[in-house]
């Protein structure tokens, strides 16, 4: 028997409208016994059935629901949610053959596939995962499994090594699923080659949601002098190359992050666009803006500042503080690709900032694309957290 979740009469609950979070405040009652991870029911204050999710009483989030059917939930449930999954990529890339594509593509994006605590990331044929709450985690070889049968990878691997799993009561791991293979993955991100380090990659390696920004960004960077900050693995520096930039500075305070860049501009034919500075992105910008520096564009990609609601008004003023200072390294007439993944931080108010670092650097902005995660990172609606990426390419110039 399934422990049953009764949800206080609250109306209407965001459950209604498709949300999948119960939060331990408001619960009524759990009727029967469950265990930590365990499948339960949710209902209504009234007693309707809402769906069927897994719980965890140590996390603020009590239930996160998985089906609004009252089905089994067994090992064809997740090959079902895994098929769905695998064919909206199919569509959104026109790629029938994901396995032996040479791209990259995050194949499930948690809540917005609806498997919540899942991602799952493929490079050149490559997986690499994470599940990342406990009641996800329990199901690790099911999905694994269905994965094999539905993709057939060349590797898999997990990465597990992700500190958020302690506040559902999981260890931290890594490593190979099955066969061992050659973790410096070679993929190609429009045109470009990349090298992603599944094993010591940050998050599961490669940061797929910013792919069609650094795609559209060469529109802008021919002959140019560009910045890129924050570069981590030169994502968009790389593409700016690609787009034929003359000279591409990339800036991150990860030394391993600037090897992998420095590597894969060695596979391009770039190397000699590049210059490496690995250094706090906060001093270099203020070090250009003393000395007088100029670049044509300036790409200002930084780690999320804001963690949660609490933390949004000091995480703005860390982003107006680069934007500012980006906004005066800028030639007249420059462009700015600047983006924030804090998804506390809404659209509204980043570019609220924008608006408000402009002023102080006394610069007219011009935004001409607003732009966020690729398809691959579906925006569930009605499912805020699953909107976290902003990316804006402006352009800079002095008031007349
Ligand atoms: N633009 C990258 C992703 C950036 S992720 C891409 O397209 O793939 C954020 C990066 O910022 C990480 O590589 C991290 O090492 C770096 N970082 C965080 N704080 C920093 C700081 N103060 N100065 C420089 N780099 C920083």
């Amino acid at each position: 028997m399934r422990a049953a979740v009764k949800l206080l009469p609250k109306t209407p609950h965001r459950v209604l409208h498709g949300h999948p979070w119960v939060f331990a405040n408001e619960v009524e009652s759990v009727e029967g016994t469950y265990s930590p991870g365990d499948i339960v029911e949710v209902r209504s204050a009234r007693g309707d059935f809402l769906g069927l999710g897994y719980i965890n009483p140590r996390s603020a989030i009590l239930v996160r629901i998985l089906s609004r059917e009252d089905r089994e939930i067994d090992r064809g449930f997740f090959r079902d949610r895994l098929e769905q999954a695998i064919e909206l990529r199919r569509s959104a890339f026109g790629t029938r053959d994901l396995r032996d594509s040479e791209a990259g593509f995050r194949l499930v994006f948690s809540e917005a596939d609806f498997l919540p605590g899942l991602i799952v990331d493929m490079f050149a044929g490559y997986v690499s995962f994470q599940t990342l709450t406990l009641g996800i985690d329990r199901w690790k070889d099911c999905l694994v499994e269905n994965l094999r049968e539905l993709l057939s990878p060349k590797g898999i691997y997990e990465r597990n090594d992700a500190p958020i799993r302690e506040l559902e009561g999981l260890g931290q791991q890594a490593g190979y699923i099955g066969q061992a293979f050659d973790p410096l993955v070679e993929m190609d991100e429009y045109g470009v080659r990349v090298l992603v380090d599944i094993q010591k990659g940050q998050k599961t390696g490669y940061f797929l949601d910013q792919g069609e920004n650094r795609l559209e960004l060469r529109r802008f960077v021919t002959g140019k002098e560009v910045l890129d900050a924050f570069s981590y693995s030169g994502g968009f520096g790389l593409s700016a190359a690609r787009g034929g930039a003359r000279k591409v500075v990339c800036v991150d305070q990860s030394q391993a992050a600037l090897d992998l860049a420095r590597a894969s501009a060695e596979r391009n034919g770039f190397s000699e666009k590049f210059v490496w500075r690995c250094a706090n992105a906060f001093d270099v910008l203020r070090e250009y803006e003393r000395d007088g520096a100029s670049f044509d564009v300036v790409v200002l990609d930084p780690p999320a500042f804001a963690r949660s609601r609490r933390t949004v008004e000091k995480a703005l003023a860390g982003y107006k503080e680069i934007n500012l200072r980006a906004m005066k390294v800028l030639r007249d007439g420059g462009f700015l690709c600047t983006s924030s993944c804090s998804q506390h931080v809404l659209p509204e108010e980043f570019d609220a900032m924008l608006l408000d670092a402009a002023r102080d650097a006394g610069k007219s902005l011009r935004v001409l694309e607003k732009r966020g995660q690729r398809a691959d990172h579906p925006v569930l609606a009605g499912v805020p957290e699953t909107e976290y990426l902003k990316c804006r390419i402006c352009q800079v110039q002095a008031v007349s």
